[in-house]
């Protein structure tokens, strides 16, 4: 099995559950073959199949078989003596309600050892949920590209599920059944190991027909999941896309889009679903057919008087026959689901077995802070491995300046700022802070040393305390307040219905585009970074917005060391180096006014602007 070493470890803190589900069907596979027993007298005293007269034979003669003629012999003897003390109808009445009692234990350690496994269907459900969640936390951002995120999304949720319904659920089955299949096999061998002999001559057939309709089963399931994450991802993508659908008046053509995928969905999930209802009709159709063929056969035997079995056994055999089918379909019903659940762990695997290539240095170096500068020497970098986006970057931006990156949008100046923090990895040349090359740092340390505003602010569904305070539990409310007070924050936060308490709701939708970033910048004044990365909003705020959060900014970088990707005009004059960015290279570098008198893209960029 290809996925073995996962679900070893996945339901290896539950083993003392699976021991005693095992346990707990032993003792109800006994108590079920030993149930069906009673029906021998029964059957003795409503047909008066035989009329022998039984003795009592000693306990313990003989071997197995012995056993169980005696067995069989001294049963007979005991209702025959009740029998002569309370007659016929008493003696059925006593023994129905021996098969009762018998069919009660039977049930009750078959409850339990059902009960035992749903602490563990349930336990190794949430394990895999929280494994994705932290790998989700650790793998790099390179990992989550847009398209992926409805994909990681179907993963997370709808496959998890089918690992519950199919894997899971159906875990109480497999555990079970071998145990029942082999008790009630060993029953018929007892019985009659000639009859059995012909009955498993039986058997591959019924197992043939069983396994055509799983094969493809699996195959199918992948390919019908994949369907549902694309169309997942396309209600995620139509979500945050609504806008533009809208003003595009192109609900037809992305409805069309959804039809497709959706409709490729039904088909595939219909398929699925026909072969997996075949599974029941055609077990159950080959199963009262090899009845009846042993039907047949035994019936011959019994006709001939050959002694092998009597007409009672036979009817106990055929009682136990039948009762051995229904774990054989069980577990094929099992099977089926559990190729289906494959395929959904299968996919589930792809996140968790995914490598993190962002790498902690063998003996990491704590830094405390920045001291002198961070330099670029001959970086460059390639998302795929194969296309280079930055090339060959020289830069430094000595403590306390700011660097201004501008550039037509697809420059690289995200992905150039991006590598600081190592979210992703560099693919030649290096990055120093201090001199150390940032790969040699404890990621931690160095993250902690870097203090980001982006233009989409991040806010998460909690109160605008918890979102100030994001990553700094500690913090006390004196700072928390402070912060927001720089921030040009506190004002707004004290005018909303519960001040520090408010829920920003979904992504911070409950407040406004200025309001948002200057929460996300009084987030980075309490974190108090020596290093700052900026990533300057485009979208126009009004002019009052745009004063509260230049003034805030202006604050926040204050003594700090920034590298902004900048927009706005007072941000970019106001550096003390401007990095022209153009197809993944600095193109132009100096000030402002350098820069103007040069008359190259940066001209052309200002004067687009100026427009
Ligand atoms: P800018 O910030 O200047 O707009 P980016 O750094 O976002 O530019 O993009 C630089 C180049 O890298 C673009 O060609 C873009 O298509 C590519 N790129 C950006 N992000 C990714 C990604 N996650 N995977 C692959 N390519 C990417």
């Amino acid at each position: 099995m290809k996925h073995k070493k996962l679900i070893i470890d996945l339901l290896r803190p539950y083993k003392w559950y699976m021991a005693g589900t095992l346990g707990m069907n032993v003792v109800a596979a006994f108590f079920n073959v030993f149930s069906f027993t009673v029906l021998l007298p029964i059957l003795q005293i409503l047909f008066h199949v035989n009329s022998e007269h039984y003795s009592f034979i000693e306990w313990g003669t003989g071997g197995i078989r012995d056993f169980v003629d005696v067995a069989k012999n001294n049963g007979y003897y005991y209702s025959q003596q009740l029998i002569d003390l309370y007659g016929p109808p008493t003696t059925l009445l006593l023994l129905g309600l021996m098969l009762s009692f018998l069919t009660f234990l039977k049930t009750a350690t078959y409850f339990l050892g059902s009960a035992l496994l749903m602490p563990l269907r349930t336990g190794v459900v949430r394990d895999i949920r929280s494994r994705i969640y932290d790998k989700i936390l650790h793998l790099p951002l390179s990992f989550f590209s847009e398209e992926r995120k409805g994909d990681i999304l179907t993963r997370v949720t709808t496959d998890v599920n089918e690992i519950d319904l199919s894997i899971t659920s159906s875990l109480d089955m497999i555990v079970k059944n071998p145990i029942f299949i082999i008790a009630y096999f060993f029953t018929l061998v007892v019985i009659s190991w000639k009859l059995t002999l012909f009955t498993i001559l039986v058997v591959p057939a019924m197992a043939w027909g069983i396994g055509t309709i799983g094969k493809k089963l699996k195959s199918k399931s992948l390919i019908m999941m994949q369907k549902l994450s694309d169309s997942v991802s396309q209600v995620e993508e139509t979500l945050g896309g609504l806008r533009i659908v809208k003003a595009f008046i192109a609900e037809r053509m992305m409805r069309q889009r959804f039809e497709r995928t959706n409709n490729e969905y039904r088909r595939l999930a219909n398929k699925v679903a026909i072969r997996q209802s075949a599974a029941h009709p055609v077990s159950e159709f080959l199963g009262t057919v090899m009845i009846v063929i042993v039907l047949w056969f035994g019936g011959i035997l019994i006709f001939r008087g050959t002694g092998t079995i009597d007409a009672n056994l036979f009817i106990f055999y055929l009682v136990i026959l039948y009762t051995l089918l229904q774990p054989i379909k069980d577990l094929s019903k099992a099977t089926y689901a559990i190729q289906k659940g494959m395929a959904s762990l299968e996919r589930i695997c792809m996140i968790l077995d995914a490598e993190n290539n962002i790498l902690e240095a063998p003996e990491p170096i704590t830094v405390k802070g920045l001291e002198r500068e961070i330099s670029f020497s001959h970086v460059s970098f390639s998302y795929n491995g194969n296309t280079e986006v930055l090339h060959d970057i020289n830069l430094s931006i000595p403590k306390g300046h700011t660097i201004a990156l501008v550039g037509q949008s697809g420059a690289g100046k995200s992905t150039l700022v991006d590598l600081i923090p190592r979210f992703h990895d560099i693919t030649g040349g290096s990055i120093m802070i201090d001199g150390q090359d940032i790969r040699l740092l404890s990621i931690k340390s160095l993250r902690s040393l870097i203090g980001a505003v982006h233009q989409e602010s991040v806010l998460f569904n909690d109160t605008i305390r918890a979102n100030i305070a994001f990553g700094m539990p500690d913090a006390s409310e004196e700072r928390i307040v402070e912060a927001a007070r720089i921030a040009n924050a506190h004002d707004f936060i004290m005018e909303t219905e519960h001040g520090y308490d408010t829920m920003v709701g979904d992504r911070g939708g409950k407040l406004s585009g200025g309001q948002r970033q200057r929460i996300s910048i009084a987030r980075a004044i309490l974190k108090n970074p020596p290093i700052l990365i900026l990533d300057e909003a485009t979208s126009a705020l009004d002019t009052e917005s745009e004063r509260l959060v230049q003034e805030a900014l202006d604050r926040l970088m204050t003594s700090r060391t920034t590298i902004a990707i900048a927009h706005r005009l007072s941000t970019v004059k106001s550096a003390d180096e401007i990095c022209v960015m153009h197809q993944g290279r600095i193109v132009e570098r100096g000030t402002h006014e350098e820069l103007l008198a040069l008359g190259g893209h940066y001209k052309h960029l200002y004067d687009l602007q100026q427009l």
